[in-house]
Formats: structure tokens, C-alpha cells, sequence
């Protein structure tokens, strides 16, 4: 009945004939958490280290760093604010090669809340196509840059089946925040509840060593284990979508 309602209602949406009507799974998937907010883990004992903006300069560095530890991470890359991705690919392929979690922050990490629907469906696929092309995998997660989920954003990510992700504590290193200070935001939102999803950005050195370690530290003497964002959500299926997906060659942004 439920499906029934569900499939009715995307139909409709959709237009007839436009898409083929996806599998009861897939739509109870999409009812579940596509196009909805999430901002922290939906189980305690877990935390979510989760890196905006890269890939950068130190992204090899930071997966050696959470691979040594034995603990996982989530990297929502851009496809050009630093540089474009393909210049980076050997990192990007490192980091899902460890396992860790690779999600989207768009292509050129715009004030997406501005942008038209067809604006916003080609910045993610841009990053889709990217990552189809290094490690032959479209991402499921989206981190919007700035936070960002207002005007078509969520009503897109909703037809894209993202799922999308904010955060619940900011470490404000993007803020002039020290590691000092970041850490302190830490304690002050304590170890307990379901686990955190935080606001923190690789391309600031404190952040990947200093803060990084700390909180590595922290999650073992509070009894906390450090996974991917989709474990923290009992997601770790759905970190990519699912299908095979073809490269079309692009190397260059
Ligand atoms: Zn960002």
C-alpha cells in the first residue's frame, strides 16, 4: 500500500514515460533518506570524521594518517575548487581504495541555494562522471558547500537520491578556529548521544594533523569507534550508488 502510494506519487512527479519506474527498493531507499537533511550519526558510540573541500595537498597524508589509526573517514571532494580533481586522482583513488567514505561537494562549490534545478544536477554530475572516471564509482552522500540547502537543492537531491549530510558540531577551522579551540568544541558537545558528524575542511594542516589526531585520541579514550558517515547512518551499502557506470575518457576539468 505504502509502495503503491509512493510509486504513484513518482510517476506522477516524473511525467509519464519519463524515467523507468524504479524498484520497490529503490524508492523505499529514496522515501527513507534521499533529499531529507541528516546532521549526526543515528547510533551512539560511533563518530564520523568527516573532510570537506579537498582533494588537496594533503589528502594522501590524511588517509595514511586515519589508515595507520585503523579508522575510516568521509572526504566530500569538489571537482575544482582547488585545482582540478583529475589532477589529484592518484589521492582521490587512494582514499576509496582504503575504504574510506568518497561523497560529493559539488563541482565548483557554488551557493547552490541560488542555482537553478538544471544548474545544480549538472554540478553533481559533473563530480559523478569524475569519479565514474578514477575509481569507476558515482557517490550516494552530498555535503552542499557553505550548508547550504534552501531554493531547488533538496527537491534535486531528492530526484538525484542523495543523501544529504550537514553537521552537528563545527570545528571552525574555516573560522580561524585553532586545533586548540576545535578541540574544545568537541568537549563541549561531549561523547555521548548518537555520534557526531562534524564540520571540518582538509585543506587546513592544523585540521589534518593536529585536530585530527586529537580526536583520534579522543574517540579512543571515550570508547567511541571512528567509521565513514554512512556506517554512523547503519548505511554502509549505500556510500555509492549503485550500477555499473561507463568512463567517458574526461581527464582534464
Ligand atoms: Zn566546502
Amino acid at each position: 500500500m505504502l509502495f503503491e502510494t509512493v510509486l504513484g506519487g513518482l510517476t506522477l512527479a516524473l511525467g509519464a514515460g519519463a524515467r523507468a519506474v524504479p524498484s520497490p527498493l529503490e524508492v523505499f531507499k529514496r522515501d527513507h533518506t534521499a533529499g531529507t537533511v541528516i546532521s549526526k550519526c543515528s547510533r551512539p558510540g560511533v563518530l564520523a570524521l568527516a573532510y570537506d573541500d579537498g582533494p588537496y595537498q594533503f589528502t594522501s597524508s590524511l588517509v595514511d594518517t586515519l589508515d595507520a589509526a585503523g579508522v575510516k573517514g568521509t572526504f566530500f571532494f569538489t571537482g575544482t575548487l582547488y585545482g582540478c580533481i583529475y589532477n589529484q586522482a592518484a589521492a582521490v583513488k587512494k582514499a576509496y581504495e582504503s575504504g574510506h567514505q568518497v561523497a560529493s561537494h559539488t563541482w565548483t562549490h557554488p551557493h547552490m541555494g541560488s542555482m537553478s534545478a538544471s544548474q545544480i544536477q549538472a554540478e553533481m554530475e559533473k563530480v559523478e562522471q569524475a569519479m565514474v572516471n578514477i575509481f569507476g564509482r558515482k557517490p550516494q552522500y552530498v555535503r552542499p558547500p557553505y550548508l547550504e540547502t534552501g531554493g531547488s537543492f533538496l527537491s534535486v537531491m531528492r530526484q538525484m537520491n542523495y543523501t544529504v549530510i550537514t553537521n552537528d558540531v563545527d570545528a571552525g577551522d574555516w573560522n580561524n578556529q585553532s586545533p586548540q579551540q576545535s578541540e574544545q568544541r568537541f568537549q563541549q558537545a561531549g561523547a555521548g548521544g548518537n555520534g557526531h558528524i562534524p564540520l571540518m575542511h582538509e585543506t587546513y594542516s592544523g585540521t589534518v594533523t593536529t585536530l585530527t589526531n586529537w580526536l583520534i585520541d579522543w574517540a579512543k579514550t571515550n570508547n567511541l569507534e571512528i567509521v565513514t558517515v554512512a556506517e554512523c547512518l547503519d548505511d554502509a551499502e549505500g556510500m555509492y550508488k549503485e550500477g555499473t557506470f561507463e568512463p567517458n575518457g574526461q581527464n582534464s576539468c
